[in-house]
């Protein structure tokens, strides 16, 4: 523990901000030398958005053909101006460290370290067996689609599984894993009208407003709760000044599901709204036209058969090291949506934490920023090498 918290520490103290370039670049050297001591050659693969840095391969060949792929990323959400306004910086507090990354996900990756360091000592013939890949996505925040590609170009029918290094989810005493995670689209909806002079030809207008507030509310109707689909309005903007009828308005969103038939019928729902509305003209009946685009979109991972044998492997090794581990279904996504029905997948391996994605301190201790919690570690670890090992030793393939 001691040198992986000296390892946490240094990759805190690096912005990696998913814009800052320079800096994730630098975290995905750093990271490549946290490796090298274990055997690992590090590859850095340019991500397709050239605003961003490098993703980050790590291999260690193994002495058979079968492998297991290692998934964490490099970025954060935190600029590095908001860092310093905040002074939001490595910062231990009883059994707690704050920091940006200390639980998403840089903590993970060092999860990643102190479970195959483990395997090294402790079941080196495991160890040298296996091609181990580590997949550091240098853009997950954003979820950059090109690293799927990344990790797909990697797996091959002897790859194992794909074990993802985000945060752990806790339910009492339960150790939680990420089994599914919503899907999700984001949208947005252009209104034309026609545009008139408010005072003396208003009725010769079709206020794309007004459509627009007629759209929005169909998309809210289209939420089912009982099937977890959602439908979130965002944003809305249109007109320009108060005496002319606008002609334009715009909406954006997003809409979220667990399962791939509740995701393609909201998907199918949404896009029938695209067409004539109803706000006209009294003049000459134009109509004002709605327009829907898909502006981007990552599927489900829904529960599946191949991650619920691999979530029977974690749970056994946790009952028998007296570790509850449970079934976490999250709404957030994470690179598992990326690759979850090319290889079987489990996610929420890392350390557990709280508060990822703030920044803020308060001085009455209403607001915290992220931590990860230090004795998280060690028995996490403890849970995914033997889990690793019932995995690689059962012959599953
Ligand atoms: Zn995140």
């Amino acid at each position: 523990m001691p040198e992986a918290l000296q390892m946490l520490k240094q990759m805190v103290g690096i912005n990696s901000y998913t814009t800052n370039r320079e800096g994730v670049d630098r975290l995905g050297n750093f990271t490549a030398d946290c490796f090298a001591p274990l055997g690992f050659g590090a590859e850095f693969v340019p991500c397709t958005n050239i605003n961003f840095g490098d993703h980050v391969v790590l291999t260690r060949h193994g002495r058979s053909g079968r492998s297991i792929a290692m998934i964490s990323h490099l970025d954060t959400v935190f600029p590095p101006e908001e860092e310093a306004r905040n002074n939001f910086r490595w910062q231990p507090e009883g059994d707690r460290i704050y920091g940006p990354g200390t639980v998403d996900i840089k903590g993970g990756t060092v999860m990643m370290w102190l479970v195959l360091s483990a395997l090294r000592q402790s079941a080196p013939e495991v160890f040298e067996e296996i091609t181990w890949n580590l997949l550091l996505n240098s853009a997950e925040e954003p979820l950059s689609p090109d690293f799927g590609e990344v990790c797909r170009s990697r797996f091959d029918d002897q790859t194992i599984a794909a074990l993802v290094f985000e945060a752990e989810g806790r339910l009492g005493d339960e150790r939680l894993v990420v089994v599914a995670r919503k899907g999700r689209a984001a949208w947005r909806v252009t209104v034309s009208g026609r545009g008139a002079h408010a005072g003396g030809k208003h009725r010769q207008g079709a206020n794309a407003i007004v459509q627009l507030g007629k759209t929005v509310e169909r998309i809210a109707a289209l939420t089912d709760y009982s099937r977890d689909l959602t439908f979130n309005t965002g944003t809305v903007s249109g007109g320009t000044v108060s005496n002319r009828v606008p002609h334009e308005a715009f909406a954006e969103g997003e809409f979220r599901a667990f399962k791939s038939e509740a995701y393609q019928s909201g998907k199918e729902s949404l896009l029938a709204l695209a067409g004539p509305g109803e706000v006209r003209s009294p003049v000459d009946g134009y109509v004002c036209q709605v327009k829907v685009e898909i502006l981007e979109e990552r599927r489900p991972w829904e529960r599946n058969p191949r991650t619920e044998q691999l979530y029977g492997v974690w749970e056994a090794a946790g009952a028998e090291l007296g570790i509850d581990v449970g079934r976490d279904e999250r709404g957030g996504l994470s690179d598992a949506n990326l690759i979850w029905d090319t290889v079987p997948t489990l996610d929420g391996l890392g350390p557990w934490g709280d508060n990822d994605h703030c920044s803020e301190r308060s001085a009455d201790g209403s607001k915290l920023p992220e931590f990860v919690e230090v004795t998280s570690f060690v028995p996490k670890a403890v849970l995914n090498v033997a889990a690793i090992l019932e995995l690689v030793n059962s012959g599953a393939s």
